[in-house]
């Protein structure tokens, strides 16, 4: 069996106890796999300077593909985004976010299968922003009064939202490649281009230009963000591959894993031309963190994702057959997932316990086919 070396940032918050029980997972599929760790996050501030070290970045990008845990982002001020500005640098442009059913988990539907894919790059994630007060809010509030656009009040911060026709096919046009590859029948445009558009309305246009070149081979249709939100909640079912923009990605992705399961159970992928990192939809949970309690689930299967774009499609499809049977079991889960079932965390069990009975049953199959 080929060895593969991945990058592994465990990250902060629960990322590390997570992460631990993913590579020892992993580990037990057989594949071999050299981890190399690299770290990020704010823990690094004071040693590094900066919570995203430049060996952590070269690492990714030499090895190719990289699994990490959740990291901090502070809220409102401090730091940019570790996670966005790690999508950015590789330009990691798709983040795919698959939300299907599970069984055991006790989740409000049981027949979901849909996959999200998330633009990573552009919109609000642009990071361009003016302060309230600053001399560029103050320069696009004065240019925008001059020009007709529009009038801001003197008083506002401001967020650009670019979307490029660049960014946008490339997204769709995944999307519709995923589609293709995986026997996936419909794509989902979702915008918001009745309101926005210059920026969802180019998005939607290019979309609509991107479906033709699939007419035949794979179903298109566009919808309105808020409707979609709506027929999610009443009928899942009628939701294939969806694509969005990076902030209406992130949302929906987060409402389709609570359909599913919660954050918990909830994997994705940030993948580009050249590199992929692999990243649970959660973040780091900090009120969990270094209790031992939080659910590796979204990690594993995350881990599944990675495994499949190694090029070891057994061992990923092991890997959720054996999280499946675990859950199913419902002897051995996580606080989360116990509450969900029963109301209450008692009866639960610790990430590590988890880890050793999906390991457990990794081991059971591989005897049944030996
Ligand atoms: P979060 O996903 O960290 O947690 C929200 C809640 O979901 C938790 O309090 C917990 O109840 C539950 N949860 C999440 N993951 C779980 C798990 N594995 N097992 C059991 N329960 C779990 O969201 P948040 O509180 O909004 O964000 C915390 C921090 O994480 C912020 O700094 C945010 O910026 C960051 N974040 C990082 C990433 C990333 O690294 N990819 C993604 C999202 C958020």
């Amino acid at each position: 069996m080929a060895l593969h070396t991945v990058t592994l940032i465990p990250g902060d918050g629960i990322g590390p106890e997570i992460t631990k029980a993913m590579r020892r997972v992993v580990d037990a599929t057989g594949v071999a796999i050299e981890w190399e760790i690299a770290e990020a996050g704010e823990h690094l501030l004071k040693s590094e300077g900066t919570p995203l070290p430049q060996a952590t970045i070269d690492a990714v990008r030499r090895n190719k593909v990289a699994i990490k845990g959740p990291v901090t982002t502070p809220v409102g001020t401090g730091f940019r985004s570790i996670n966005v500005a790690l999508r950015k640098e590789l330009d990691l442009y798709t983040n795919l976010r698959p939300a299907f059913s599970l069984p055991g988990t006790g989740a409000r539907y049981e027949d979901v299968d849909i996959v999200i894919v998330r633009e990573n790059t552009e919109d609000l994630y642009a990071g361009v922003e003016f302060e309230e007060g600053s001399p560029g809010a103050a320069g696009i509030i004065d240019y925008c009064e001059r020009a007709g656009a529009g009038t801001i009040r003197p008083d506002s911060g401001i967020s650009i939202k670019p979307l490029s026709v660049t960014g946008s096919r490339r997204i769709v046009k995944w999307a519709f490649e995923y589609a293709l590859a995986n026997g996936r029948k419909r794509v989902c445009a979702v915008h918001k281009a009745n309101i926005q558009k210059f920026s969802d309305g180019l998005f939607l246009r290019v979309a609509r230009e991107v479906a033709e070149e699939y007419e035949g081979r794979v179903e298109f249709e566009d919808r309105i963000v808020d409707a979609t939100c709506m027929g999610l909640v009443l009928d899942p079912g009628q939701f294939d591959v969806m694509v969005l923009p990076n902030l209406y990605g992130d949302i929906v992705s987060d409402l389709c894993a609570g359909m599913v399961g919660g954050l918990g159970i909830a994997p994705g992928a940030n993948i580009g031309e050249q590199c992929a990192v692999f990243e649970p939809v959660h973040g780091s949970a900090p009120k969990h963190a270094g209790k031992g309690i939080a659910n590796p689930t979204a990690e594993l299967l995350t881990a599944s994702l990675m495994l499949r774009h190694l090029g070891e499609p057994d061992a990923a499809a092991a890997l959720v057959d054996a999280v499946r049977a675990v859950l199913a079991e419902g002897e051995q889960v996580t606080y989360d997932i116990q509450r969900i079932k029963t109301g209450s965390t008692e009866g639960s069990v610790g990430t590590e316990a988890y880890a050793d009975a999906v390991i457990a049953q990794l081991q059971k199959k591989g005897q049944d086919h030996g």
